[in-house]
């Protein structure tokens, strides 16, 4: 495994870790942030399968898993996450926005999301993530290059601008096909709704399913001129 010690600075070691494992395994990626960082890491999943999560269990038994409650999630995301709960090595954390949705109709209006989607990810997914992550000194998530034009670059270890927190993406250099392995291989969950035509899973009334020849994230925010909620951008 690779070796990174040396500096006190969390943004030139995030930097130097992301060239120096570029071409490491998921599983390297991961046992470094582990030893790196121990219980000040975490991984965040949102449900669509439990890939990361399996891989982080893997290296780091009892791992913290951070899922973000919307409150307008499908059904069967709620469901991958109590069964990944209910089966996995993993300790899983949801976090909530602060206003349910019914209190956020109340202030801003009915179906903000179809108003003013960049606010309502502000309020429901950007500002309880930050909260929720305000305890750990790195992140991971199951970011892939391949997903979408928005995600080619995405470093496999980097530096989070805006959390001022190590973000590790362990799968960054994976395909669909790899994923799909690891799925068959390993047994993971995964979210009903990938074998329903959809290809990400995000809130239900931001979600569609996907058509031949999109991309994965095709079905996001779709004819909105939206492509990411703000968590990764
Ligand atoms: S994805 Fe849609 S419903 Fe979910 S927080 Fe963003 S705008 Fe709101």
């Amino acid at each position: 495994m690779t070796t990174l010690t040396g500096t006190d600075d969390p943004k030139a070691l995030a930097e130097h870790a992301g060239r120096a494992l570029e071409d490491a395994s998921a599983t390297e990626i991961l046992r470094w942030a582990a030893d790196t960082f121990g219980d000040a890491f975490c991984v965040t999943s949102s449900m669509e399968d439990a890939v990361a999560a399996h891989l982080a269990s893997t290296v780091k038994p009892g791992v913290d898993v951070v899922f973000l409650d919307t409150g307008y999630h499908f059904p069967e995301t709620i469901g991958t996450r109590d069964a990944v709960a209910a089966v996995m090595d993993v300790n899983v954390i949801t976090l909530t926005p602060r206003r349910s949705v019914a209190e956020q109709d109340a202030e801003h209006g009915p179906k903000l999301h179809d108003r003013d989607p960049d606010l309502c990810c502000s309020l429901r997914k950007v500002k309880p993530l930050e909260e929720g992550l305000a305890g750990y000194a790195a992140w991971a998530t199951g970011l892939r290059r391949d997903e979408s034009p928005t995600r080619a670059n995405t470093p496999v270890v980097g530096w989070d601008e805006r959390r001022g927190k190590v973000k590790v993406s362990p799968i960054a250099r994976w395909s669909q096909e790899d994923v799909d392995r690891y799925v068959a291989e390993h047994g993971v969950l995964t979210n009903p709704l990938l074998m329903d035509g959809y290809a990400s899973v995000g809130c239900a009334p931001c979600t569609r399913r996907v058509l031949a020849g999109e991309d994965a994230r095709a079905g996001r925010w779709a004819g909105r001129g939206k492509t990411e909620c703000g968590l990764h951008g």
